[in-house]
């Protein structure tokens, strides 16, 4: 099929064919961060056609370019598209579109979905998605959230994997302990079958049982799986990131929606959250309810004990662990993944960025919190013939940005396009997909709250 269409393609590139082909979009001088290594490839014209990028190579004058739409990419930089890999929708209200309009106007090129709550249809959004009547990032769901309640027996356990596969999920979500028996009934049936099982760890069990899934959601996971004495133990870091490691198990860390949680304890940063931008996107009852002092962290946990410490302060400690720990895993090489959780003033798209921004404040290198976001999330999703990287023969789904991300990772929300599907969303594109978020959410006044998690 490539060389079909390299084929066919190849005489409009070299001029020979002068005919009008409006799928064919040529980027000039631009510098392109291919994902392969660090280095930036430097003023490269990348020609892009039927959705594929067709060639990368030093920039000329000489084509004849009059049949292209032709884009100049003076001074920006070309990366793969994002990969928000913690996703949840969390309100019906205004329907799933808010979240996609503002998953794409931020780079995010693919998505997965994390739950599938009762008045959701996942696989409905994900099929619409691809036949193109819904626009959206190319889009993954787990089935529903399971928890313990749930899966009371093996038969249970059995018959939860036979209607995953039934209704096409592509992963199935544990978020909850399950006793031993059922966990590995789980497990094996659904290793039989090629379903991959994600999801929280076995708090209840040793580190050794979570590590048969193919990825943990959070490293707060890794909070209860130690006591505090544990945390403390350097020997016990060691150890616990040399299994994860050896296991080849990847890791969506989700820091900064636990970072979120400590400020809505703290007063001072809790008034700080009012200035945050990206809230307007949320919807009105949501972005209230989360503002005011009936945010459930605020209204549950402040002044409150905690294992016999306030919780603000046992909080705060919990997250420069994790940060710690997130830290110990990039060192050592672990697959990392870039997911969010978009809950509360965490706010699809956006938080993205703030994610891996604060990789980057943790000591993260911006190549290696890039790569969280394209390359590794590409193979995990087993989609590396097509995504992760910019190269001949693979999807058009970039992002073009203003500054270099590998100097600082800022810089991948400092966004000039986006490329999806091969097509070019410029920066009045881009602007019209938020502005469509906010008509939506004019039209509520008040909306109810959110499904956790
Ligand atoms: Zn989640």
């Amino acid at each position: 099929m490539k060389l079909f269409i390299l084929g066919i393609l190849l005489p409009f590139w070299n001029g020979v064919n002068p005919d009008q082909d409006a799928d064919t979009l040529l980027i000039k001088h631009v510098h392109v961060i291919k994902m392969e290594s660090k280095r930036v490839l430097q003023d490269q014209d990348v020609l892009i056609a039927h959705g594929k990028i067709l060639s990368i190579q030093e920039a000329s004058e000489n084509q004849n370019s009059d049949s292209f739409q032709v884009v100049d990419g003076t001074g920006k930089y070309m990366v793969p598209g994002f990969h928000e890999m913690h996703f949840h929708w969390r309100n019906q209200d205004g329907g799933i579109e808010r979240d996609l309009n503002l998953l794409l106007a931020n780079g995010v090129t693919t998505v997965r979905n994390m739950a599938e709550y009762d008045w959701q249809d996942q696989v409905d959004i994900r099929e619409k998605i691809n036949s193109g009547e819904i626009f959206g990032p190319r889009y993954f769901t787990t089935g529903p959230y399971l928890n313990s309640s749930m899966l009371q027996t093996e038969e249970e356990a059995l018959e939860v994997v036979k209607t995953h596969l039934e209704k096409g999920y592509d992963f199935l979500k544990i978020a909850d302990n399950l006793p031993k028996n059922i966990y590995l009934t789980l497990l094996e049936e659904a290793e039989k079958v090629k379903l991959p099982v994600i999801g929280h760890a076995q708090r209840a069990m040793d580190l050794d049982y979570s590590l048969r899934m193919k990825s943990i959601e959070h490293v707060e996971e890794f909070v209860y799986l130690f006591d505090e004495e544990q945390r403390k133990s350097e020997e016990v870091m060691r150890e616990t990131v040399q299994a994860i490691q050896v296991s080849g198990i990847t890791i969506v860390p989700t820091l900064k929606v636990f970072e979120r949680i400590v400020h809505y304890l703290n007063d001072a940063q809790f008034e700080k959250l009012r200035e945050l931008e990206q809230a307007q996107y949320l919807l009105p009852g949501d972005r209230n309810y989360w503002l005011s002092e009936e945010n459930p962290y605020r209204k549950d946990l402040k002044g409150k004990v905690l294992f016999g410490k306030d919780a603000t302060v046992l909080l705060t400690e919990w997250l420069e662990w994790m940060k710690d720990f997130t830290l110990h895993l990039a060192e050592s090489g672990i697959p990392l993944m870039i997911g969010s959780d978009t809950f509360g003033l965490v706010v699809p798209g956006f938080s993205v960025h703030e994610e891996m921004e604060l990789l980057q404040e943790v000591g993260l290198d911006p190549f290696e919190i890039l790569k969280a976001s394209t390359v590794t999330p590409a193979r995990y999703l087993r989609t590396q013939a097509q995504e992760g990287t910019v190269s001949i023969g693979k999807n058009a789904n970039l992002v073009l940005l203003n500054s270099n991300p590998l100097e600082d990772i800022r810089a991948s929300k400092d966004i000039s396009a986006v490329i999806f599907n091969g097509k070019l969303l410029d920066s009045t594109a881009l602007d019209s997909l938020l502005k469509e978020v906010l008509e939506i959410n004019a039209s509520y006044i008040s909306s109810s709250g959110s499904d956790k998690d």
